[in-house]
């Protein structure tokens, strides 16, 4: 999925130019790769049904501190890939 077009389905996607791992939710649109900047297309990532349960969470807490709807892309997802679940439950 190329960067303007509309994400359909929430995951974790993987830009082809830095393989950088960034989340997108449905309705937003992919954007360019944060790290380089460049036009990219995006591929998703296998997640174990695990991760994903932790990035819901993550969008859902994201959401209930800002009170408004928040976009994956902008998450601090690092976290997830480091396994860090705490406070995750
Ligand atoms: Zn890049």
């Amino acid at each position: 999925m190329k960067t303007g077009k509309d994400v359909n389905k929430f995951g974790l996607y993987i830009s082809d130019c830095c393989a950088l791992e960034v989340p997108f939710n449905s309705g937003d649109v992919f954007s360019r790769c944060p790290r380089c900047s460049s036009l990219c297309d995006w591929e998703m990532a296998d997640m174990t049904p695990a991760e994903m349960k932790t990035l819901i969470g993550m969008v859902k807490a994201e959401e209930a501190r800002s009170g408004r709807a928040v976009t994956a892309g902008r998450l601090n997802w690092k976290n997830l890939r480091l396994g860090t679940s705490n406070g995750v439950s």
